[in-house]
């Protein structure tokens, strides 16, 4: 038998059981402790990454690849910000319509796809990749930076879950990452690693937020073209 690819794993998870935890935890119904403070987590991310684009105009337009349910493009619609928002799971979008449908009363902007991250094209003013690059080992989500890079003419904005002595600790002891090790592995990146990644690309370091609770911890970087 042929191994599935690490996508299609992704994919086959994101359109089922992990449809199911993911879709309650980015929402409002009573979860379990470990999930809600993978929600609260993870609500702090997005709250940054949306104070981060505050000074966004409608006349620019944002790339969210790996959308999920929405939980960032639909605030950013609700600005007035155009958005594109790709995932791959067919569930995930459909979950992301159906409360867009409910919030905004149509299904012009943000405008969500089905698609791998890596069939986005076109070019965007800003490109969001958040808590996707987990589901990836190193050489893929590089491989993910370099094409998301090369869609953005401001910022890239991306989580990542950090590689550190302490968090190696703890997976060690399977204290982290809870759920995914029962269906996906969790990839830990080396932060030094990405940025020198996306600094050969031509790429800096413009703000960093390092979000870490028990259960939910992401690393997120705002970069530029180095120059701008
Ligand atoms: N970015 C969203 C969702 C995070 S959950 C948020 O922060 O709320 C991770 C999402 O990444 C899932 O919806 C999963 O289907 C999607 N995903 C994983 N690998 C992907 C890939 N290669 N291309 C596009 N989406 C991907």
């Amino acid at each position: 038998m042929v191994p599935l690819s690490e996508k299609q794993v992704v994919r086959e998870y994101f359109n089922t059981t992990g449809f199911e935890r993911w879709r309650r935890i980015y929402g409002q119904e009573q979860v379990n402790l470990v999930q809600q403070d993978i929600r609260q987590g993870h609500e702090r991310t997005i709250q940054r990454v949306l104070d981060w684009l505050a000074d966004l105009s409608p006349t620019q337009t944002v790339c969210d690849a790996g959308c999920g349910v929405g939980s960032l493009s639909l605030p950013l619609a609700q600005r007035g910000i155009p958005v594109f928002a790709s995932d791959l799971s067919e569930a995930m979008v459909a979950e992301a319509q159906r409360r867009q449908q409910q919030l905004l009363g149509s299904l012009e902007n943000p405008r969500f796809a089905v698609q791998d991250l890596e069939g986005i094209e076109g070019s965007y003013d800003v490109v969001v990749c958040l808590d996707v690059l987990i589901h990836y080992p190193e050489a893929d989500a590089l491989g993910m930076l370099s094409h998301l890079a090369g869609l953005a003419r401001e910022r890239l904005i991306f989580s990542f879950a950090p590689q550190t002595p302490l968090l190696n600790l703890l997976k060690k002891v399977g204290q982290l990452f809870p759920g995914a090790s029962k269906t996906t592995r969790a990839y830990q990146h080396r932060e030094q690693v990405l940025v020198q990644h996306l600094r050969q690309l031509g790429w800096q370091v413009t703000r960093r937020e390092t979000i870490a609770s028990r259960f939910y911890f992401a690393w997120t970087l705002e970069t530029r073209p180095i120059g701008n």
